[in-house]
C-alpha cells in the first residue's frame, strides 16, 4: 500500500487536536474518515478538507457504543476497502479528587476514553492484521504517566491508554501493525475552553496565563503541533517504531522541578 491510497480513521475529529490530526493526514493524501459524535463538528472538518483538494468523509460515532462502532468500521471497510490508520483521540475531561469523583463520574469517563479505544481498536484490528499492516495512536497524556492533581478519573483513564498502547503493540508485532501513542501537556482547544468556562467563568484570562505556565516552555502546545507527531507516527517514515509513548509538553513531565 502507497502511502497516498492509504485510508486513516479518526475519531472526535471535529474538534481540537482531532481536527488538526486530519488536516495533517491529509497532506500525507491519505484518505480521512472524520468520527465524531457531533456530526456537525465531523462535517466541518470533512467540508473543509474536501475543499481544500483533500478527501474525507464526515461519519456519526459514539465510540462508547459497542454495536455501533462495529457497523461504523465494516461500512467503512465496505466503502473504502481498507482501514491502515486508526487514530484514538476521541476523550473526554474529568476533574476532581478520588472523593469528588461520582460513580456515574467515573463511568462515563471509562465509557469514552478507554472503552471507546478498545471499542474501536477492537473493531479494526481484525482488518488490519487480514491486512498484514495497519498503524494505530493513541491519545494519552502526560496525566498517564505522572500525578496531575484533581483529575482523578481522568489519570484512570490515560494511563489505561498508555497501558493499552503496550498492549495492542505487543500482540499484534507480528501482524505488521504498529501501535504508538502521544502524550501531550496542555494543548489550547475547545476543551481547554470548555474547562476555563464551567470552573473559573470570572477569571479566565488569569487562569488561561497559569495553565500556560505550568509548561516550562511557557504557553500551552497548539492542535498543529500535536497533528504534526501523529502524522509523522502514522507515516511509512515511522515505520521502525512501535509499543512507544511520545511526550508532548513542553517539558512538562521531565524539567517541572
Ligand atoms: P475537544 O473537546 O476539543 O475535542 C474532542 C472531540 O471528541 C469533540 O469533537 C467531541 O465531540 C469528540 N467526542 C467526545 N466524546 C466522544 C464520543 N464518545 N464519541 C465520539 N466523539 C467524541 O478535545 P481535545 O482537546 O482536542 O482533546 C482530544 C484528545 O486529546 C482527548 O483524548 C484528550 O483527552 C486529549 N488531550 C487533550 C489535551 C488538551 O490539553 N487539550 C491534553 C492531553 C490530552
Amino acid at each position: 500500500m502507497t502511502e497516498e491510497n492509504k485510508v486513516s480513521v479518526v475519531t472526535g475529529g471535529g474538534s481540537g487536536i482531532g481536527y488538526s490530526i486530519c488536516k495533517a493526514l491529509t497532506t500525507l493524501k491519505h484518505t480521512v474518515i472524520v468520527l465524531d459524535m457531533d456530526i456537525e463538528a465531523a462535517k466541518r472538518t470533512a467540508d473543509e478538507i474536501n475543499l481544500a483538494g483533500g478527501t474525507a468523509k464526515a461519519i456519526q460515532l459514539n465510540v462508547s457504543k459497542h454495536q455501533e462502532t462495529m457497523q461504523v468500521f465494516a461500512q467503512i471497510k465496505d466503502e473504502f476497502k481498507h482501514i491502515d490508520v486508526l487514530v484514538n483521540n476521541a476523550g473526554i475531561g474529568s476533574v476532581g479528587t478520588l472523593e469528588e469523583t461520582s460513580e456515574d463520574e467515573l463511568d462515563r469517563v471509562y465509557a469514552v476514553n478507554v472503552k471507546g479505544l478498545y471499542n474501536c481498536s477492537f473493531a479494526a484490528v481484525p482488518y488490519m492484521k487480514a491486512q498484514g499492516a495497519g498503524v494505530i495512536v493513541n491519545m494519552a497524556s502526560v496525566a498517564s504517566t505522572v500525578g496531575i492533581a484533581d483529575r482523578f478519573a481522568y489519570s484512570m483513564s490515560k494511563g489505561a491508554v498508555l497501558t493499552m498502547t503496550y498492549s495492542i503493540a505487543k500482540d499484534y508485532i507480528n501482524y505488521g501493525i504498529r501501535c504508538n501513542s502521544v502524550a501531550p501537556g496542555r494543548v489550547h482547544t475547545p476543551f481547554v475552553d470548555a474547562y476555563l468556562e464551567k470552573n473559573y467563568p470570572d477569571n479566565k484570562p488569569e487562569m488561561f496565563e497559569t495553565l500556560s505556565k505550568t509548561q516550562p516552555i511557557g504557553r500551552m502546545g497548539k492542535p498543529d503541533e500535536i497533528g504534526a507527531m501523529v502524522k509523522y507516527l502514522c507515516s511509512e517514515e515511522a515505520s521502525f517504531i512501535t509499543g512507544s509513548n511520545f511526550p508532548i509538553d513542553g517539558g512538562f513531565v521531565t524539567l517541572n522541578n
